[in-house]
């Protein structure tokens, strides 16, 4: 290891800046969000199955909510622009922007060039959780999604339902095409309901028993037209292992509620980005 300098303290006491005040990012109307969502009727309703993922899609100004149902469980959901498949949920970005956890008023961001919202969360009922001791919290935008490719690495196994592949398994039945076509739309998640940090001596990723509860739910507006897929993770609670049959898995519920007519009048859907994409040629 190197010697460090004899200014080595001084260095490390120099105080963080934040990297993306988000004190410029257009606001949410979060008060006319709450009241249309107060007056929104259900209009479907669709059931991922424990260790496999189902995908639905969200017209832009209709919200949606992933409830969990039976039992402890995490999701892992991917989001999409359903008229282009292309533009497709940023994690990193929206890490970048919100925060390693995300929870009422954040949103998920799109991919470039778009990087616009995609959804707004107005509601998650495990807001009351914070940062714990161990440095943990709730709906991570950190974690990518399980899969048989690092399964493969770590423990030469290979096992079919990570959240990969049933995200693959899922979108490919909604496309009608095969998985290996599906495949590269799938992307890093937002890990609903999953508890998560990064060890403070170590900086590993860890996960953590999920505080949900059947009856919690964490519920988006759809910013624009959106196709989504959510899987129930096999890991189920996450509070031991992901990557194999051994954690008792729940379903999760994801209804589609639809806004009293006029309810978001004053609501205006996110253009695409305004950089005119000429990157100084
Ligand atoms: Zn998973």
């Amino acid at each position: 290891m190197s010697l460090p300098p004899e200014d080595a303290e001084a260095r490390r006491a120099v105080a963080p800046v934040i990297c993306y005040p988000t004190e410029t990012l257009p606001q949410p109307d979060m008060a006319l969000y709450a009241a249309a969502l107060a007056g929104a009727e259900e209009v479907d309703k669709i059931r991922a199955a424990p260790r496999d993922a189902a995908c639905f899609e969200v017209p832009a100004g209709h919200f949606f909510r992933i409830d969990s149902v039976e039992g402890p469980q995490v999701g892992d959901l991917n989001l999409w622009n359903a008229r282009d498949l292309s533009e497709r949920f940023y994690s990193g970005k929206t890490r970048a922007l919100h925060g390693t956890h995300v929870t009422t008023g954040d949103r998920l961001w799109s991919s470039f060039p778009n990087l616009r919202p995609m959804a707004t969360i107005v509601a998650d009922t495990l807001d009351w959780y914070g940062i714990d001791a161990f440095g943990g919290s709730v709906h991570d935008v950190i974690g990518t999604r399980c899969d048989p490719y690092t399964g493969a690495l770590l423990s030469g196994q290979a096992y079919h339902h990570c959240c990969h592949s049933n995200l693959t398994r899922a979108l490919a039945t909604w496309l009608d095409c095969p998985v290996h076509e599906a495949e590269p739309h799938i992307h890093d998640v937002l890990n609903v309901f999953m508890c998560t940090g990064f060890t403070r001596d170590t900086g590993q990723y860890f996960m953590k028993a999920s505080p949900v509860r059947p009856g919690d739910h964490l519920t988006f507006l759809a910013e624009i037209d959106l196709l989504g897929a959510l899987s129930a993770c096999p890991g189920g609670d996450c509070s031991a292992e992901h990557s194999s049959d051994t954690a008792q898995c729940h379903p999760l519920e994801v209804t589609i509620l639809r806004p009293k007519a006029g309810a978001l009048d004053r609501w205006v859907r996110p253009k695409p980005n305004a950089y005119d994409r000429s990157h100084g040629v």
